[in-house]
This record gives C-alpha cells, structure tokens and sequence, in this order.
C-alpha cells in the first residue's frame, strides 16, 4: 500500500537521486533532506527549523521544512510527502513520539534514513540515528535550580541554609513526548530525598506525571492548572514556595497565574519557577527577577549535529554516537549524540547567552 506509493512515487518523481537509496555518489544539489517540526507557536522549535535548514543549504543540500501546527495528523501527512516526493533523507521532531510507525516504515521501505531531532521517536525499529540533549540531566538541573532558589542546596551541591519546609506544586509536560518523562524523572529524583524528610510538601499531593502533565506543552494548559492548584490548595492562606516548570512557555503561563493571585508584589514573593529553552520572554523575566531560571539547550548547535548526521547517511556512512545505552525507543536502543545542558540564572544570562550571540543585550531587556 503506502509503502509500495512511496516507492513508485519516488521513482518517477526523476528528482535528484529519487528517495533515499543509493546516495552514495550523489552531489548535494540533487538531494533533498526533509525537516519536519512540530509547532511554531515556541520560538526553540522555529529556531531549530532555520538553523537545520541554513546548515543543510550552506552545505549545498535541498531542503524540505514543514511545521505540523502541534496536530499529529498533519505531521503524519507533511513526513507521508516526504517520503513520496523523494526525499533522500529526514530529520523528524515529533509531536506524539508513538504516532508515525506508519511512516517510519514507509521510509525505511524506500530506504531513507530517519533521524529524530531532539525527541525520541518510539515503537519503531526504523529509527536509525537519534541527536538530543542529554534529557535526564535537564530534569536534574531544573530540580537543582527549584532547591537553590529555596536556599535548601547551593549552586556547588552543598547543603544550603535554608531548612524548609517549603510548599512545591510539580508541572510536567506532555506525556506523548519521551522527553517529558526524562524531565520528570530526573527531576523526581533529584527532589525525593527533600520530599521524604518532608522540607519540600506538595500541598495538592499530584506528585505522579499523569496528574502534573500539561498536553502539548500549551501554556494556557499550565495557567489553569495553577489556577486551580490555587484555588483547591492555597486558599486557607497558605503560601506556594515553588514551582517545578519544565518549559519556559508553562513557566510564563504559571506566573500569569500566581500574578494574579497576588504574588510578586510588595511584600508577597514570587515562588521560585524553574523553565527550559531560554525563551526570549522569559530571559527577560529572569533578568527582571520574575522567573528563577531556565535551562538553556544550544539550538545551533543540535541543528549542526542533525545535518553532520544526515549528510552521513545520504553519503552511506553511519553517523558518530555518543551514547548507544540510554535511549530505548521500545523496540531498539537508538544510537544517539548527546548534547550539553546549562543552567541559567541572571547572573548567567550575559556570559551564556549574550556573550554567546544566542541573544542581544537589547532582545533581552525588550523581552523579544
Ligand atoms: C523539548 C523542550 C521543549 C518542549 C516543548 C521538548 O521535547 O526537549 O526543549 O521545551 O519539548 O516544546
């Protein structure tokens, strides 16, 4: 069926090399690389998109991006097109990680090489190369971040001053996305042995991911859970200390709420909010003393791995692994390159960020 059109499709299409295949001897300019992205609504994703498809183009190679609008069967459709109007290679972020079986077969049918850019895509053997960060550790820093804004640990590791007890409510993101379980897990156990001698309580006791998980990352999804969190738990008088955030857009979405309730005005501090992604607006916020930190993935960087690893695979090599233990996609353990994390505070923002180029002094001060 599909997999036999995408073939046939291919083959007639009479475009550079035709789809996959035999690449080997092909120059550049006759392959076609497919990037497909999940959402433009977070300004990391759009970043991701230029920069993979700036570095494919600087080196020569077509470029076919595609964003999914956050809907699964759109992505499903864009990576189906792909497939069909050769592409010789693709780099897929993934909306639902367990979605695209279908298509992953159909382009390792038709021989394409498939890499997952920056969330693993699972229940599939066709996944052949996956470049990320190193997701565990993002949750260790964003929990290590939340216990050194309560002063409960120092940024060495040391025990702090601080000796609690403090209330936390846990966000976590979307249950689809592997990496939203990375998040958590790391940072679950980082905070348990805060949460077993009870210097951090959970006043609404939704400790468990499917309680704490926000659908689609949706900052909307995360003001209104903080909202109610408020409202079920708070209202006796009783104040939110911190707040675990796992993605700046859920950070901003939790702060609107907690502004709301009052917090962040004189005499009534704003909980600690931790994020992810070094988000314009929220750099500004951390810059403003609003949100506590973020942790910063450089972009430019794993759009780089992704093209080394797909020009690897259109010139039949297999692309360099860093780590070939960790990600079991529940079929197979897929080869992967790792990249860094870091965490960034305000007095972080210039060094890592600006200095950098990630930002201009000006982009962080307006907030955009
Ligand atoms: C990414 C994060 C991002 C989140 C929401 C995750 O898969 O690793 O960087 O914050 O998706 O877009």
């Amino acid at each position: 069926g599909g997999a036999a059109l995408a073939l046939s499709l291919a083959a007639c299409s009479g475009e550079g090399a035709g789809g996959g295949g035999d690449t080997g001897g092909a120059k550049p300019g006759d392959l076609t690389i497919g990037v497909s992205m999940p959402t433009q609504t977070s300004e990391r994703w759009i970043a991701d998109g230029n920069s993979v498809k700036e570095k494919l183009e600087a080196k020569g190679y077509k470029v076919d991006l595609q964003y999914a609008g956050d809907n699964i069967p759109t992505q499903s459709q864009q990576v189906d097109q792909m497939i069909t109007q050769g592409a010789d290679a693709l780099v897929i972020a993934a909306i639902d990680g367990t979605a695209l079986s279908g298509q992953l077969q159909a382009a390792a049918d038709a021989k394409i090489p498939v890499i997952a850019y920056d969330r693993l895509i699972r229940d599939s053997p066709n996944v052949d190369f996956y470049v990320s960060f190193d997701n565990y550790k993002v949750g260790v820093a964003q929990a290590t971040a939340l216990l050194v804004g309560l002063g409960l640990q120092n940024k060495d590791g040391a025990k702090g001053t601080a000796t609690g007890p403090f209330n936390v409510e846990l966000f976590a993101g979307s249950l689809d996305d592997n990496n939203a379980h990375f998040f958590f897990d790391g940072a679950m156990d980082t905070l348990k042995p805060f949460l077993d001698d009870k210097s951090l309580m959970v006043k609404s006791r939704q400790t468990a991911i499917e309680k704490v998980a926000i659908l689609r990352w949706q900052q909307e999804t995360a003001q209104t859970r903080m909202e109610d969190l408020l409202t079920s738990s708070y209202n006796d008088g009783t104040r939110v200390d911190g707040v675990l955030s796992p993605y700046d857009g859920l950070s901003r979405g939790i702060i609107t709420a907690l502004q709301n309730a009052g917090y962040g005005r004189a005499g009534n501090k704003m909980p600690v909010v931790t994020g992810q992604d070094a988000e314009i607006a929220s750099v500004k916020l951390i810059n403003d003393g609003v949100q506590n930190s973020t942790i910063f993935k450089d972009t430019r960087l794993l759009a780089e791995q992704a093209v080394t690893a797909a020009e690897a695979f259109v010139q039949e090599k297999e692309p360099q692994a860093n780590d070939t233990t960790t990600y079991d996609n529940g079929v197979k353990v897929v080869p992967s390159f790792l990249l860094p994390v870091q965490t960034v505070y305000k007095d972080d923002i210039k060094p890592a960020l600006i200095d950098s180029g990630y930002w201009t002094a000006e982009e962080v001060a307006a907030g955009q």
